[in-house]
């Protein structure tokens, strides 16, 4: 292809690059090209196929070598391209649930415990993160994704916790569990975050030397997390009241009210501590079981029946 007369006089006639060589070369101004364009996803996806293409050297660590090659801030967006990468299966974390057809309740009017009652149930394949797994994130990008999704969570349950969950008793029911449900998938997408978090940086290798600093924020997830649980509960508490509240207004042996009485039972039996959230789209069993063991590690005298906190089982 290019061996032109040219080359001889350089005296490596012979010596052309191999055509993968020159598509990776390629590669990357495409990569750059698609970042500068505000193109995020696009340039992901060419990042990827670049790397498939022997884009980077083997030898060297990838985010140092990607930072000498486009300069810091195109990195920063390449690696906050994959650290927003959606989810290909769900839409913020959530899809519509197959148990009740979206209906939130079964046939006989019993709240769909898969989707606690909201119609979407939680996406089996990010945790219900709404972003993509970290198997499509080059490796070498991993910790830096890990540690940016894990700020990102954690600010973001900050902001959650400042909100209010919401009055039971004021307007109508049908609203507080509107505005409650929006704020449980809320906090369960920063919950399936924390959960994706903790898992991968137990399978990050021992000798990766990022694992330690990463340990220590997947610790803060997990303190986070407990504090996320209880507002879990209180949100759940508060859809309670409020059905509570819609069945007293509602005529009395009215179809309305046992239906109201109905799900402000179903509610309440989710916030109770001694039942389980197993089996809802609100269980993270890896995350939960971190949580009581961090609890466990604050209060070891709580043992012998104290932890009134929250133990499922
Ligand atoms: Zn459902
Ligand atoms: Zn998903």
């Amino acid at each position: 292809m290019q061996g032109q007369q040219r080359t001889s006089s350089q005296g490596r006639a012979a010596a052309g690059p191999a055509p993968t060589r020159t598509r990776a070369e390629k590669a990357l101004p495409a990569v750059v090209q698609a970042l500068e364009r505000g193109r995020r996803q696009d340039a992901a996806r060419l990042f990827l196929q670049g790397l498939s293409h022997g884009i980077a050297p083997q030898d060297k660590p990838l985010l140092k070598w990607l930072s000498r090659a486009i300069g810091k801030e195109l990195t920063a967006k390449l690696v906050n391209a994959f650290v927003h990468f959606p989810c290909f299966y769900c839409k913020k974390g959530r899809t519509r649930c197959e148990d009740c057809d979206a209906r939130g309740s079964l046939e006989e009017g019993t709240p769909c415990r898969t989707c606690v009652g909201i119609g979407v149930a939680r996406c089996e394949f990010c945790d219900g993160s709404g972003w993509v797994t970290l198997e499509y994130v080059p490796e070498g990008l991993r910790p830096v994704v890990i540690r940016n999704r894990a700020a990102l969570a954690l600010q973001r349950m900050r902001n959650l916790s400042r909100q209010p969950v919401g009055r039971p008793s004021s307007g109508d029911a049908d609203k507080t569990v509107k505005r409650c449900s929006q704020f449980l998938l809320n906090l369960d997408r920063q919950m399936g975050v924390f959960e994706n978090v903790l898992v991968a940086v137990e399978h990050l290798p021992e000798a990766d030397h990022a694992k330690v600093k990463l340990r220590s924020l997947a610790d803060r997830c997990v303190q986070t997390a407990a504090k996320g649980e209880n507002r879990i509960r209180e949100t759940i508490l508060c859809m309670a009241n409020a059905f509570r509240a819609a069945a007293k207004t509602a005529g009395k042996g009215s179809r309305k009210r046992s239906q109201a009485e109905r799900r402000a039972e179903f509610y309440a039996a989710l916030v109770d501590a001694n039942r389980t959230l197993a089996g809802t789209g609100l269980e993270h069993p890896f995350l939960h079981k971190a949580v009581n063991e961090a609890i466990q590690r604050s209060e070891p005298q709580a043992q012998g029946g104290g932890s009134h906190k929250s133990r499922r089982r």
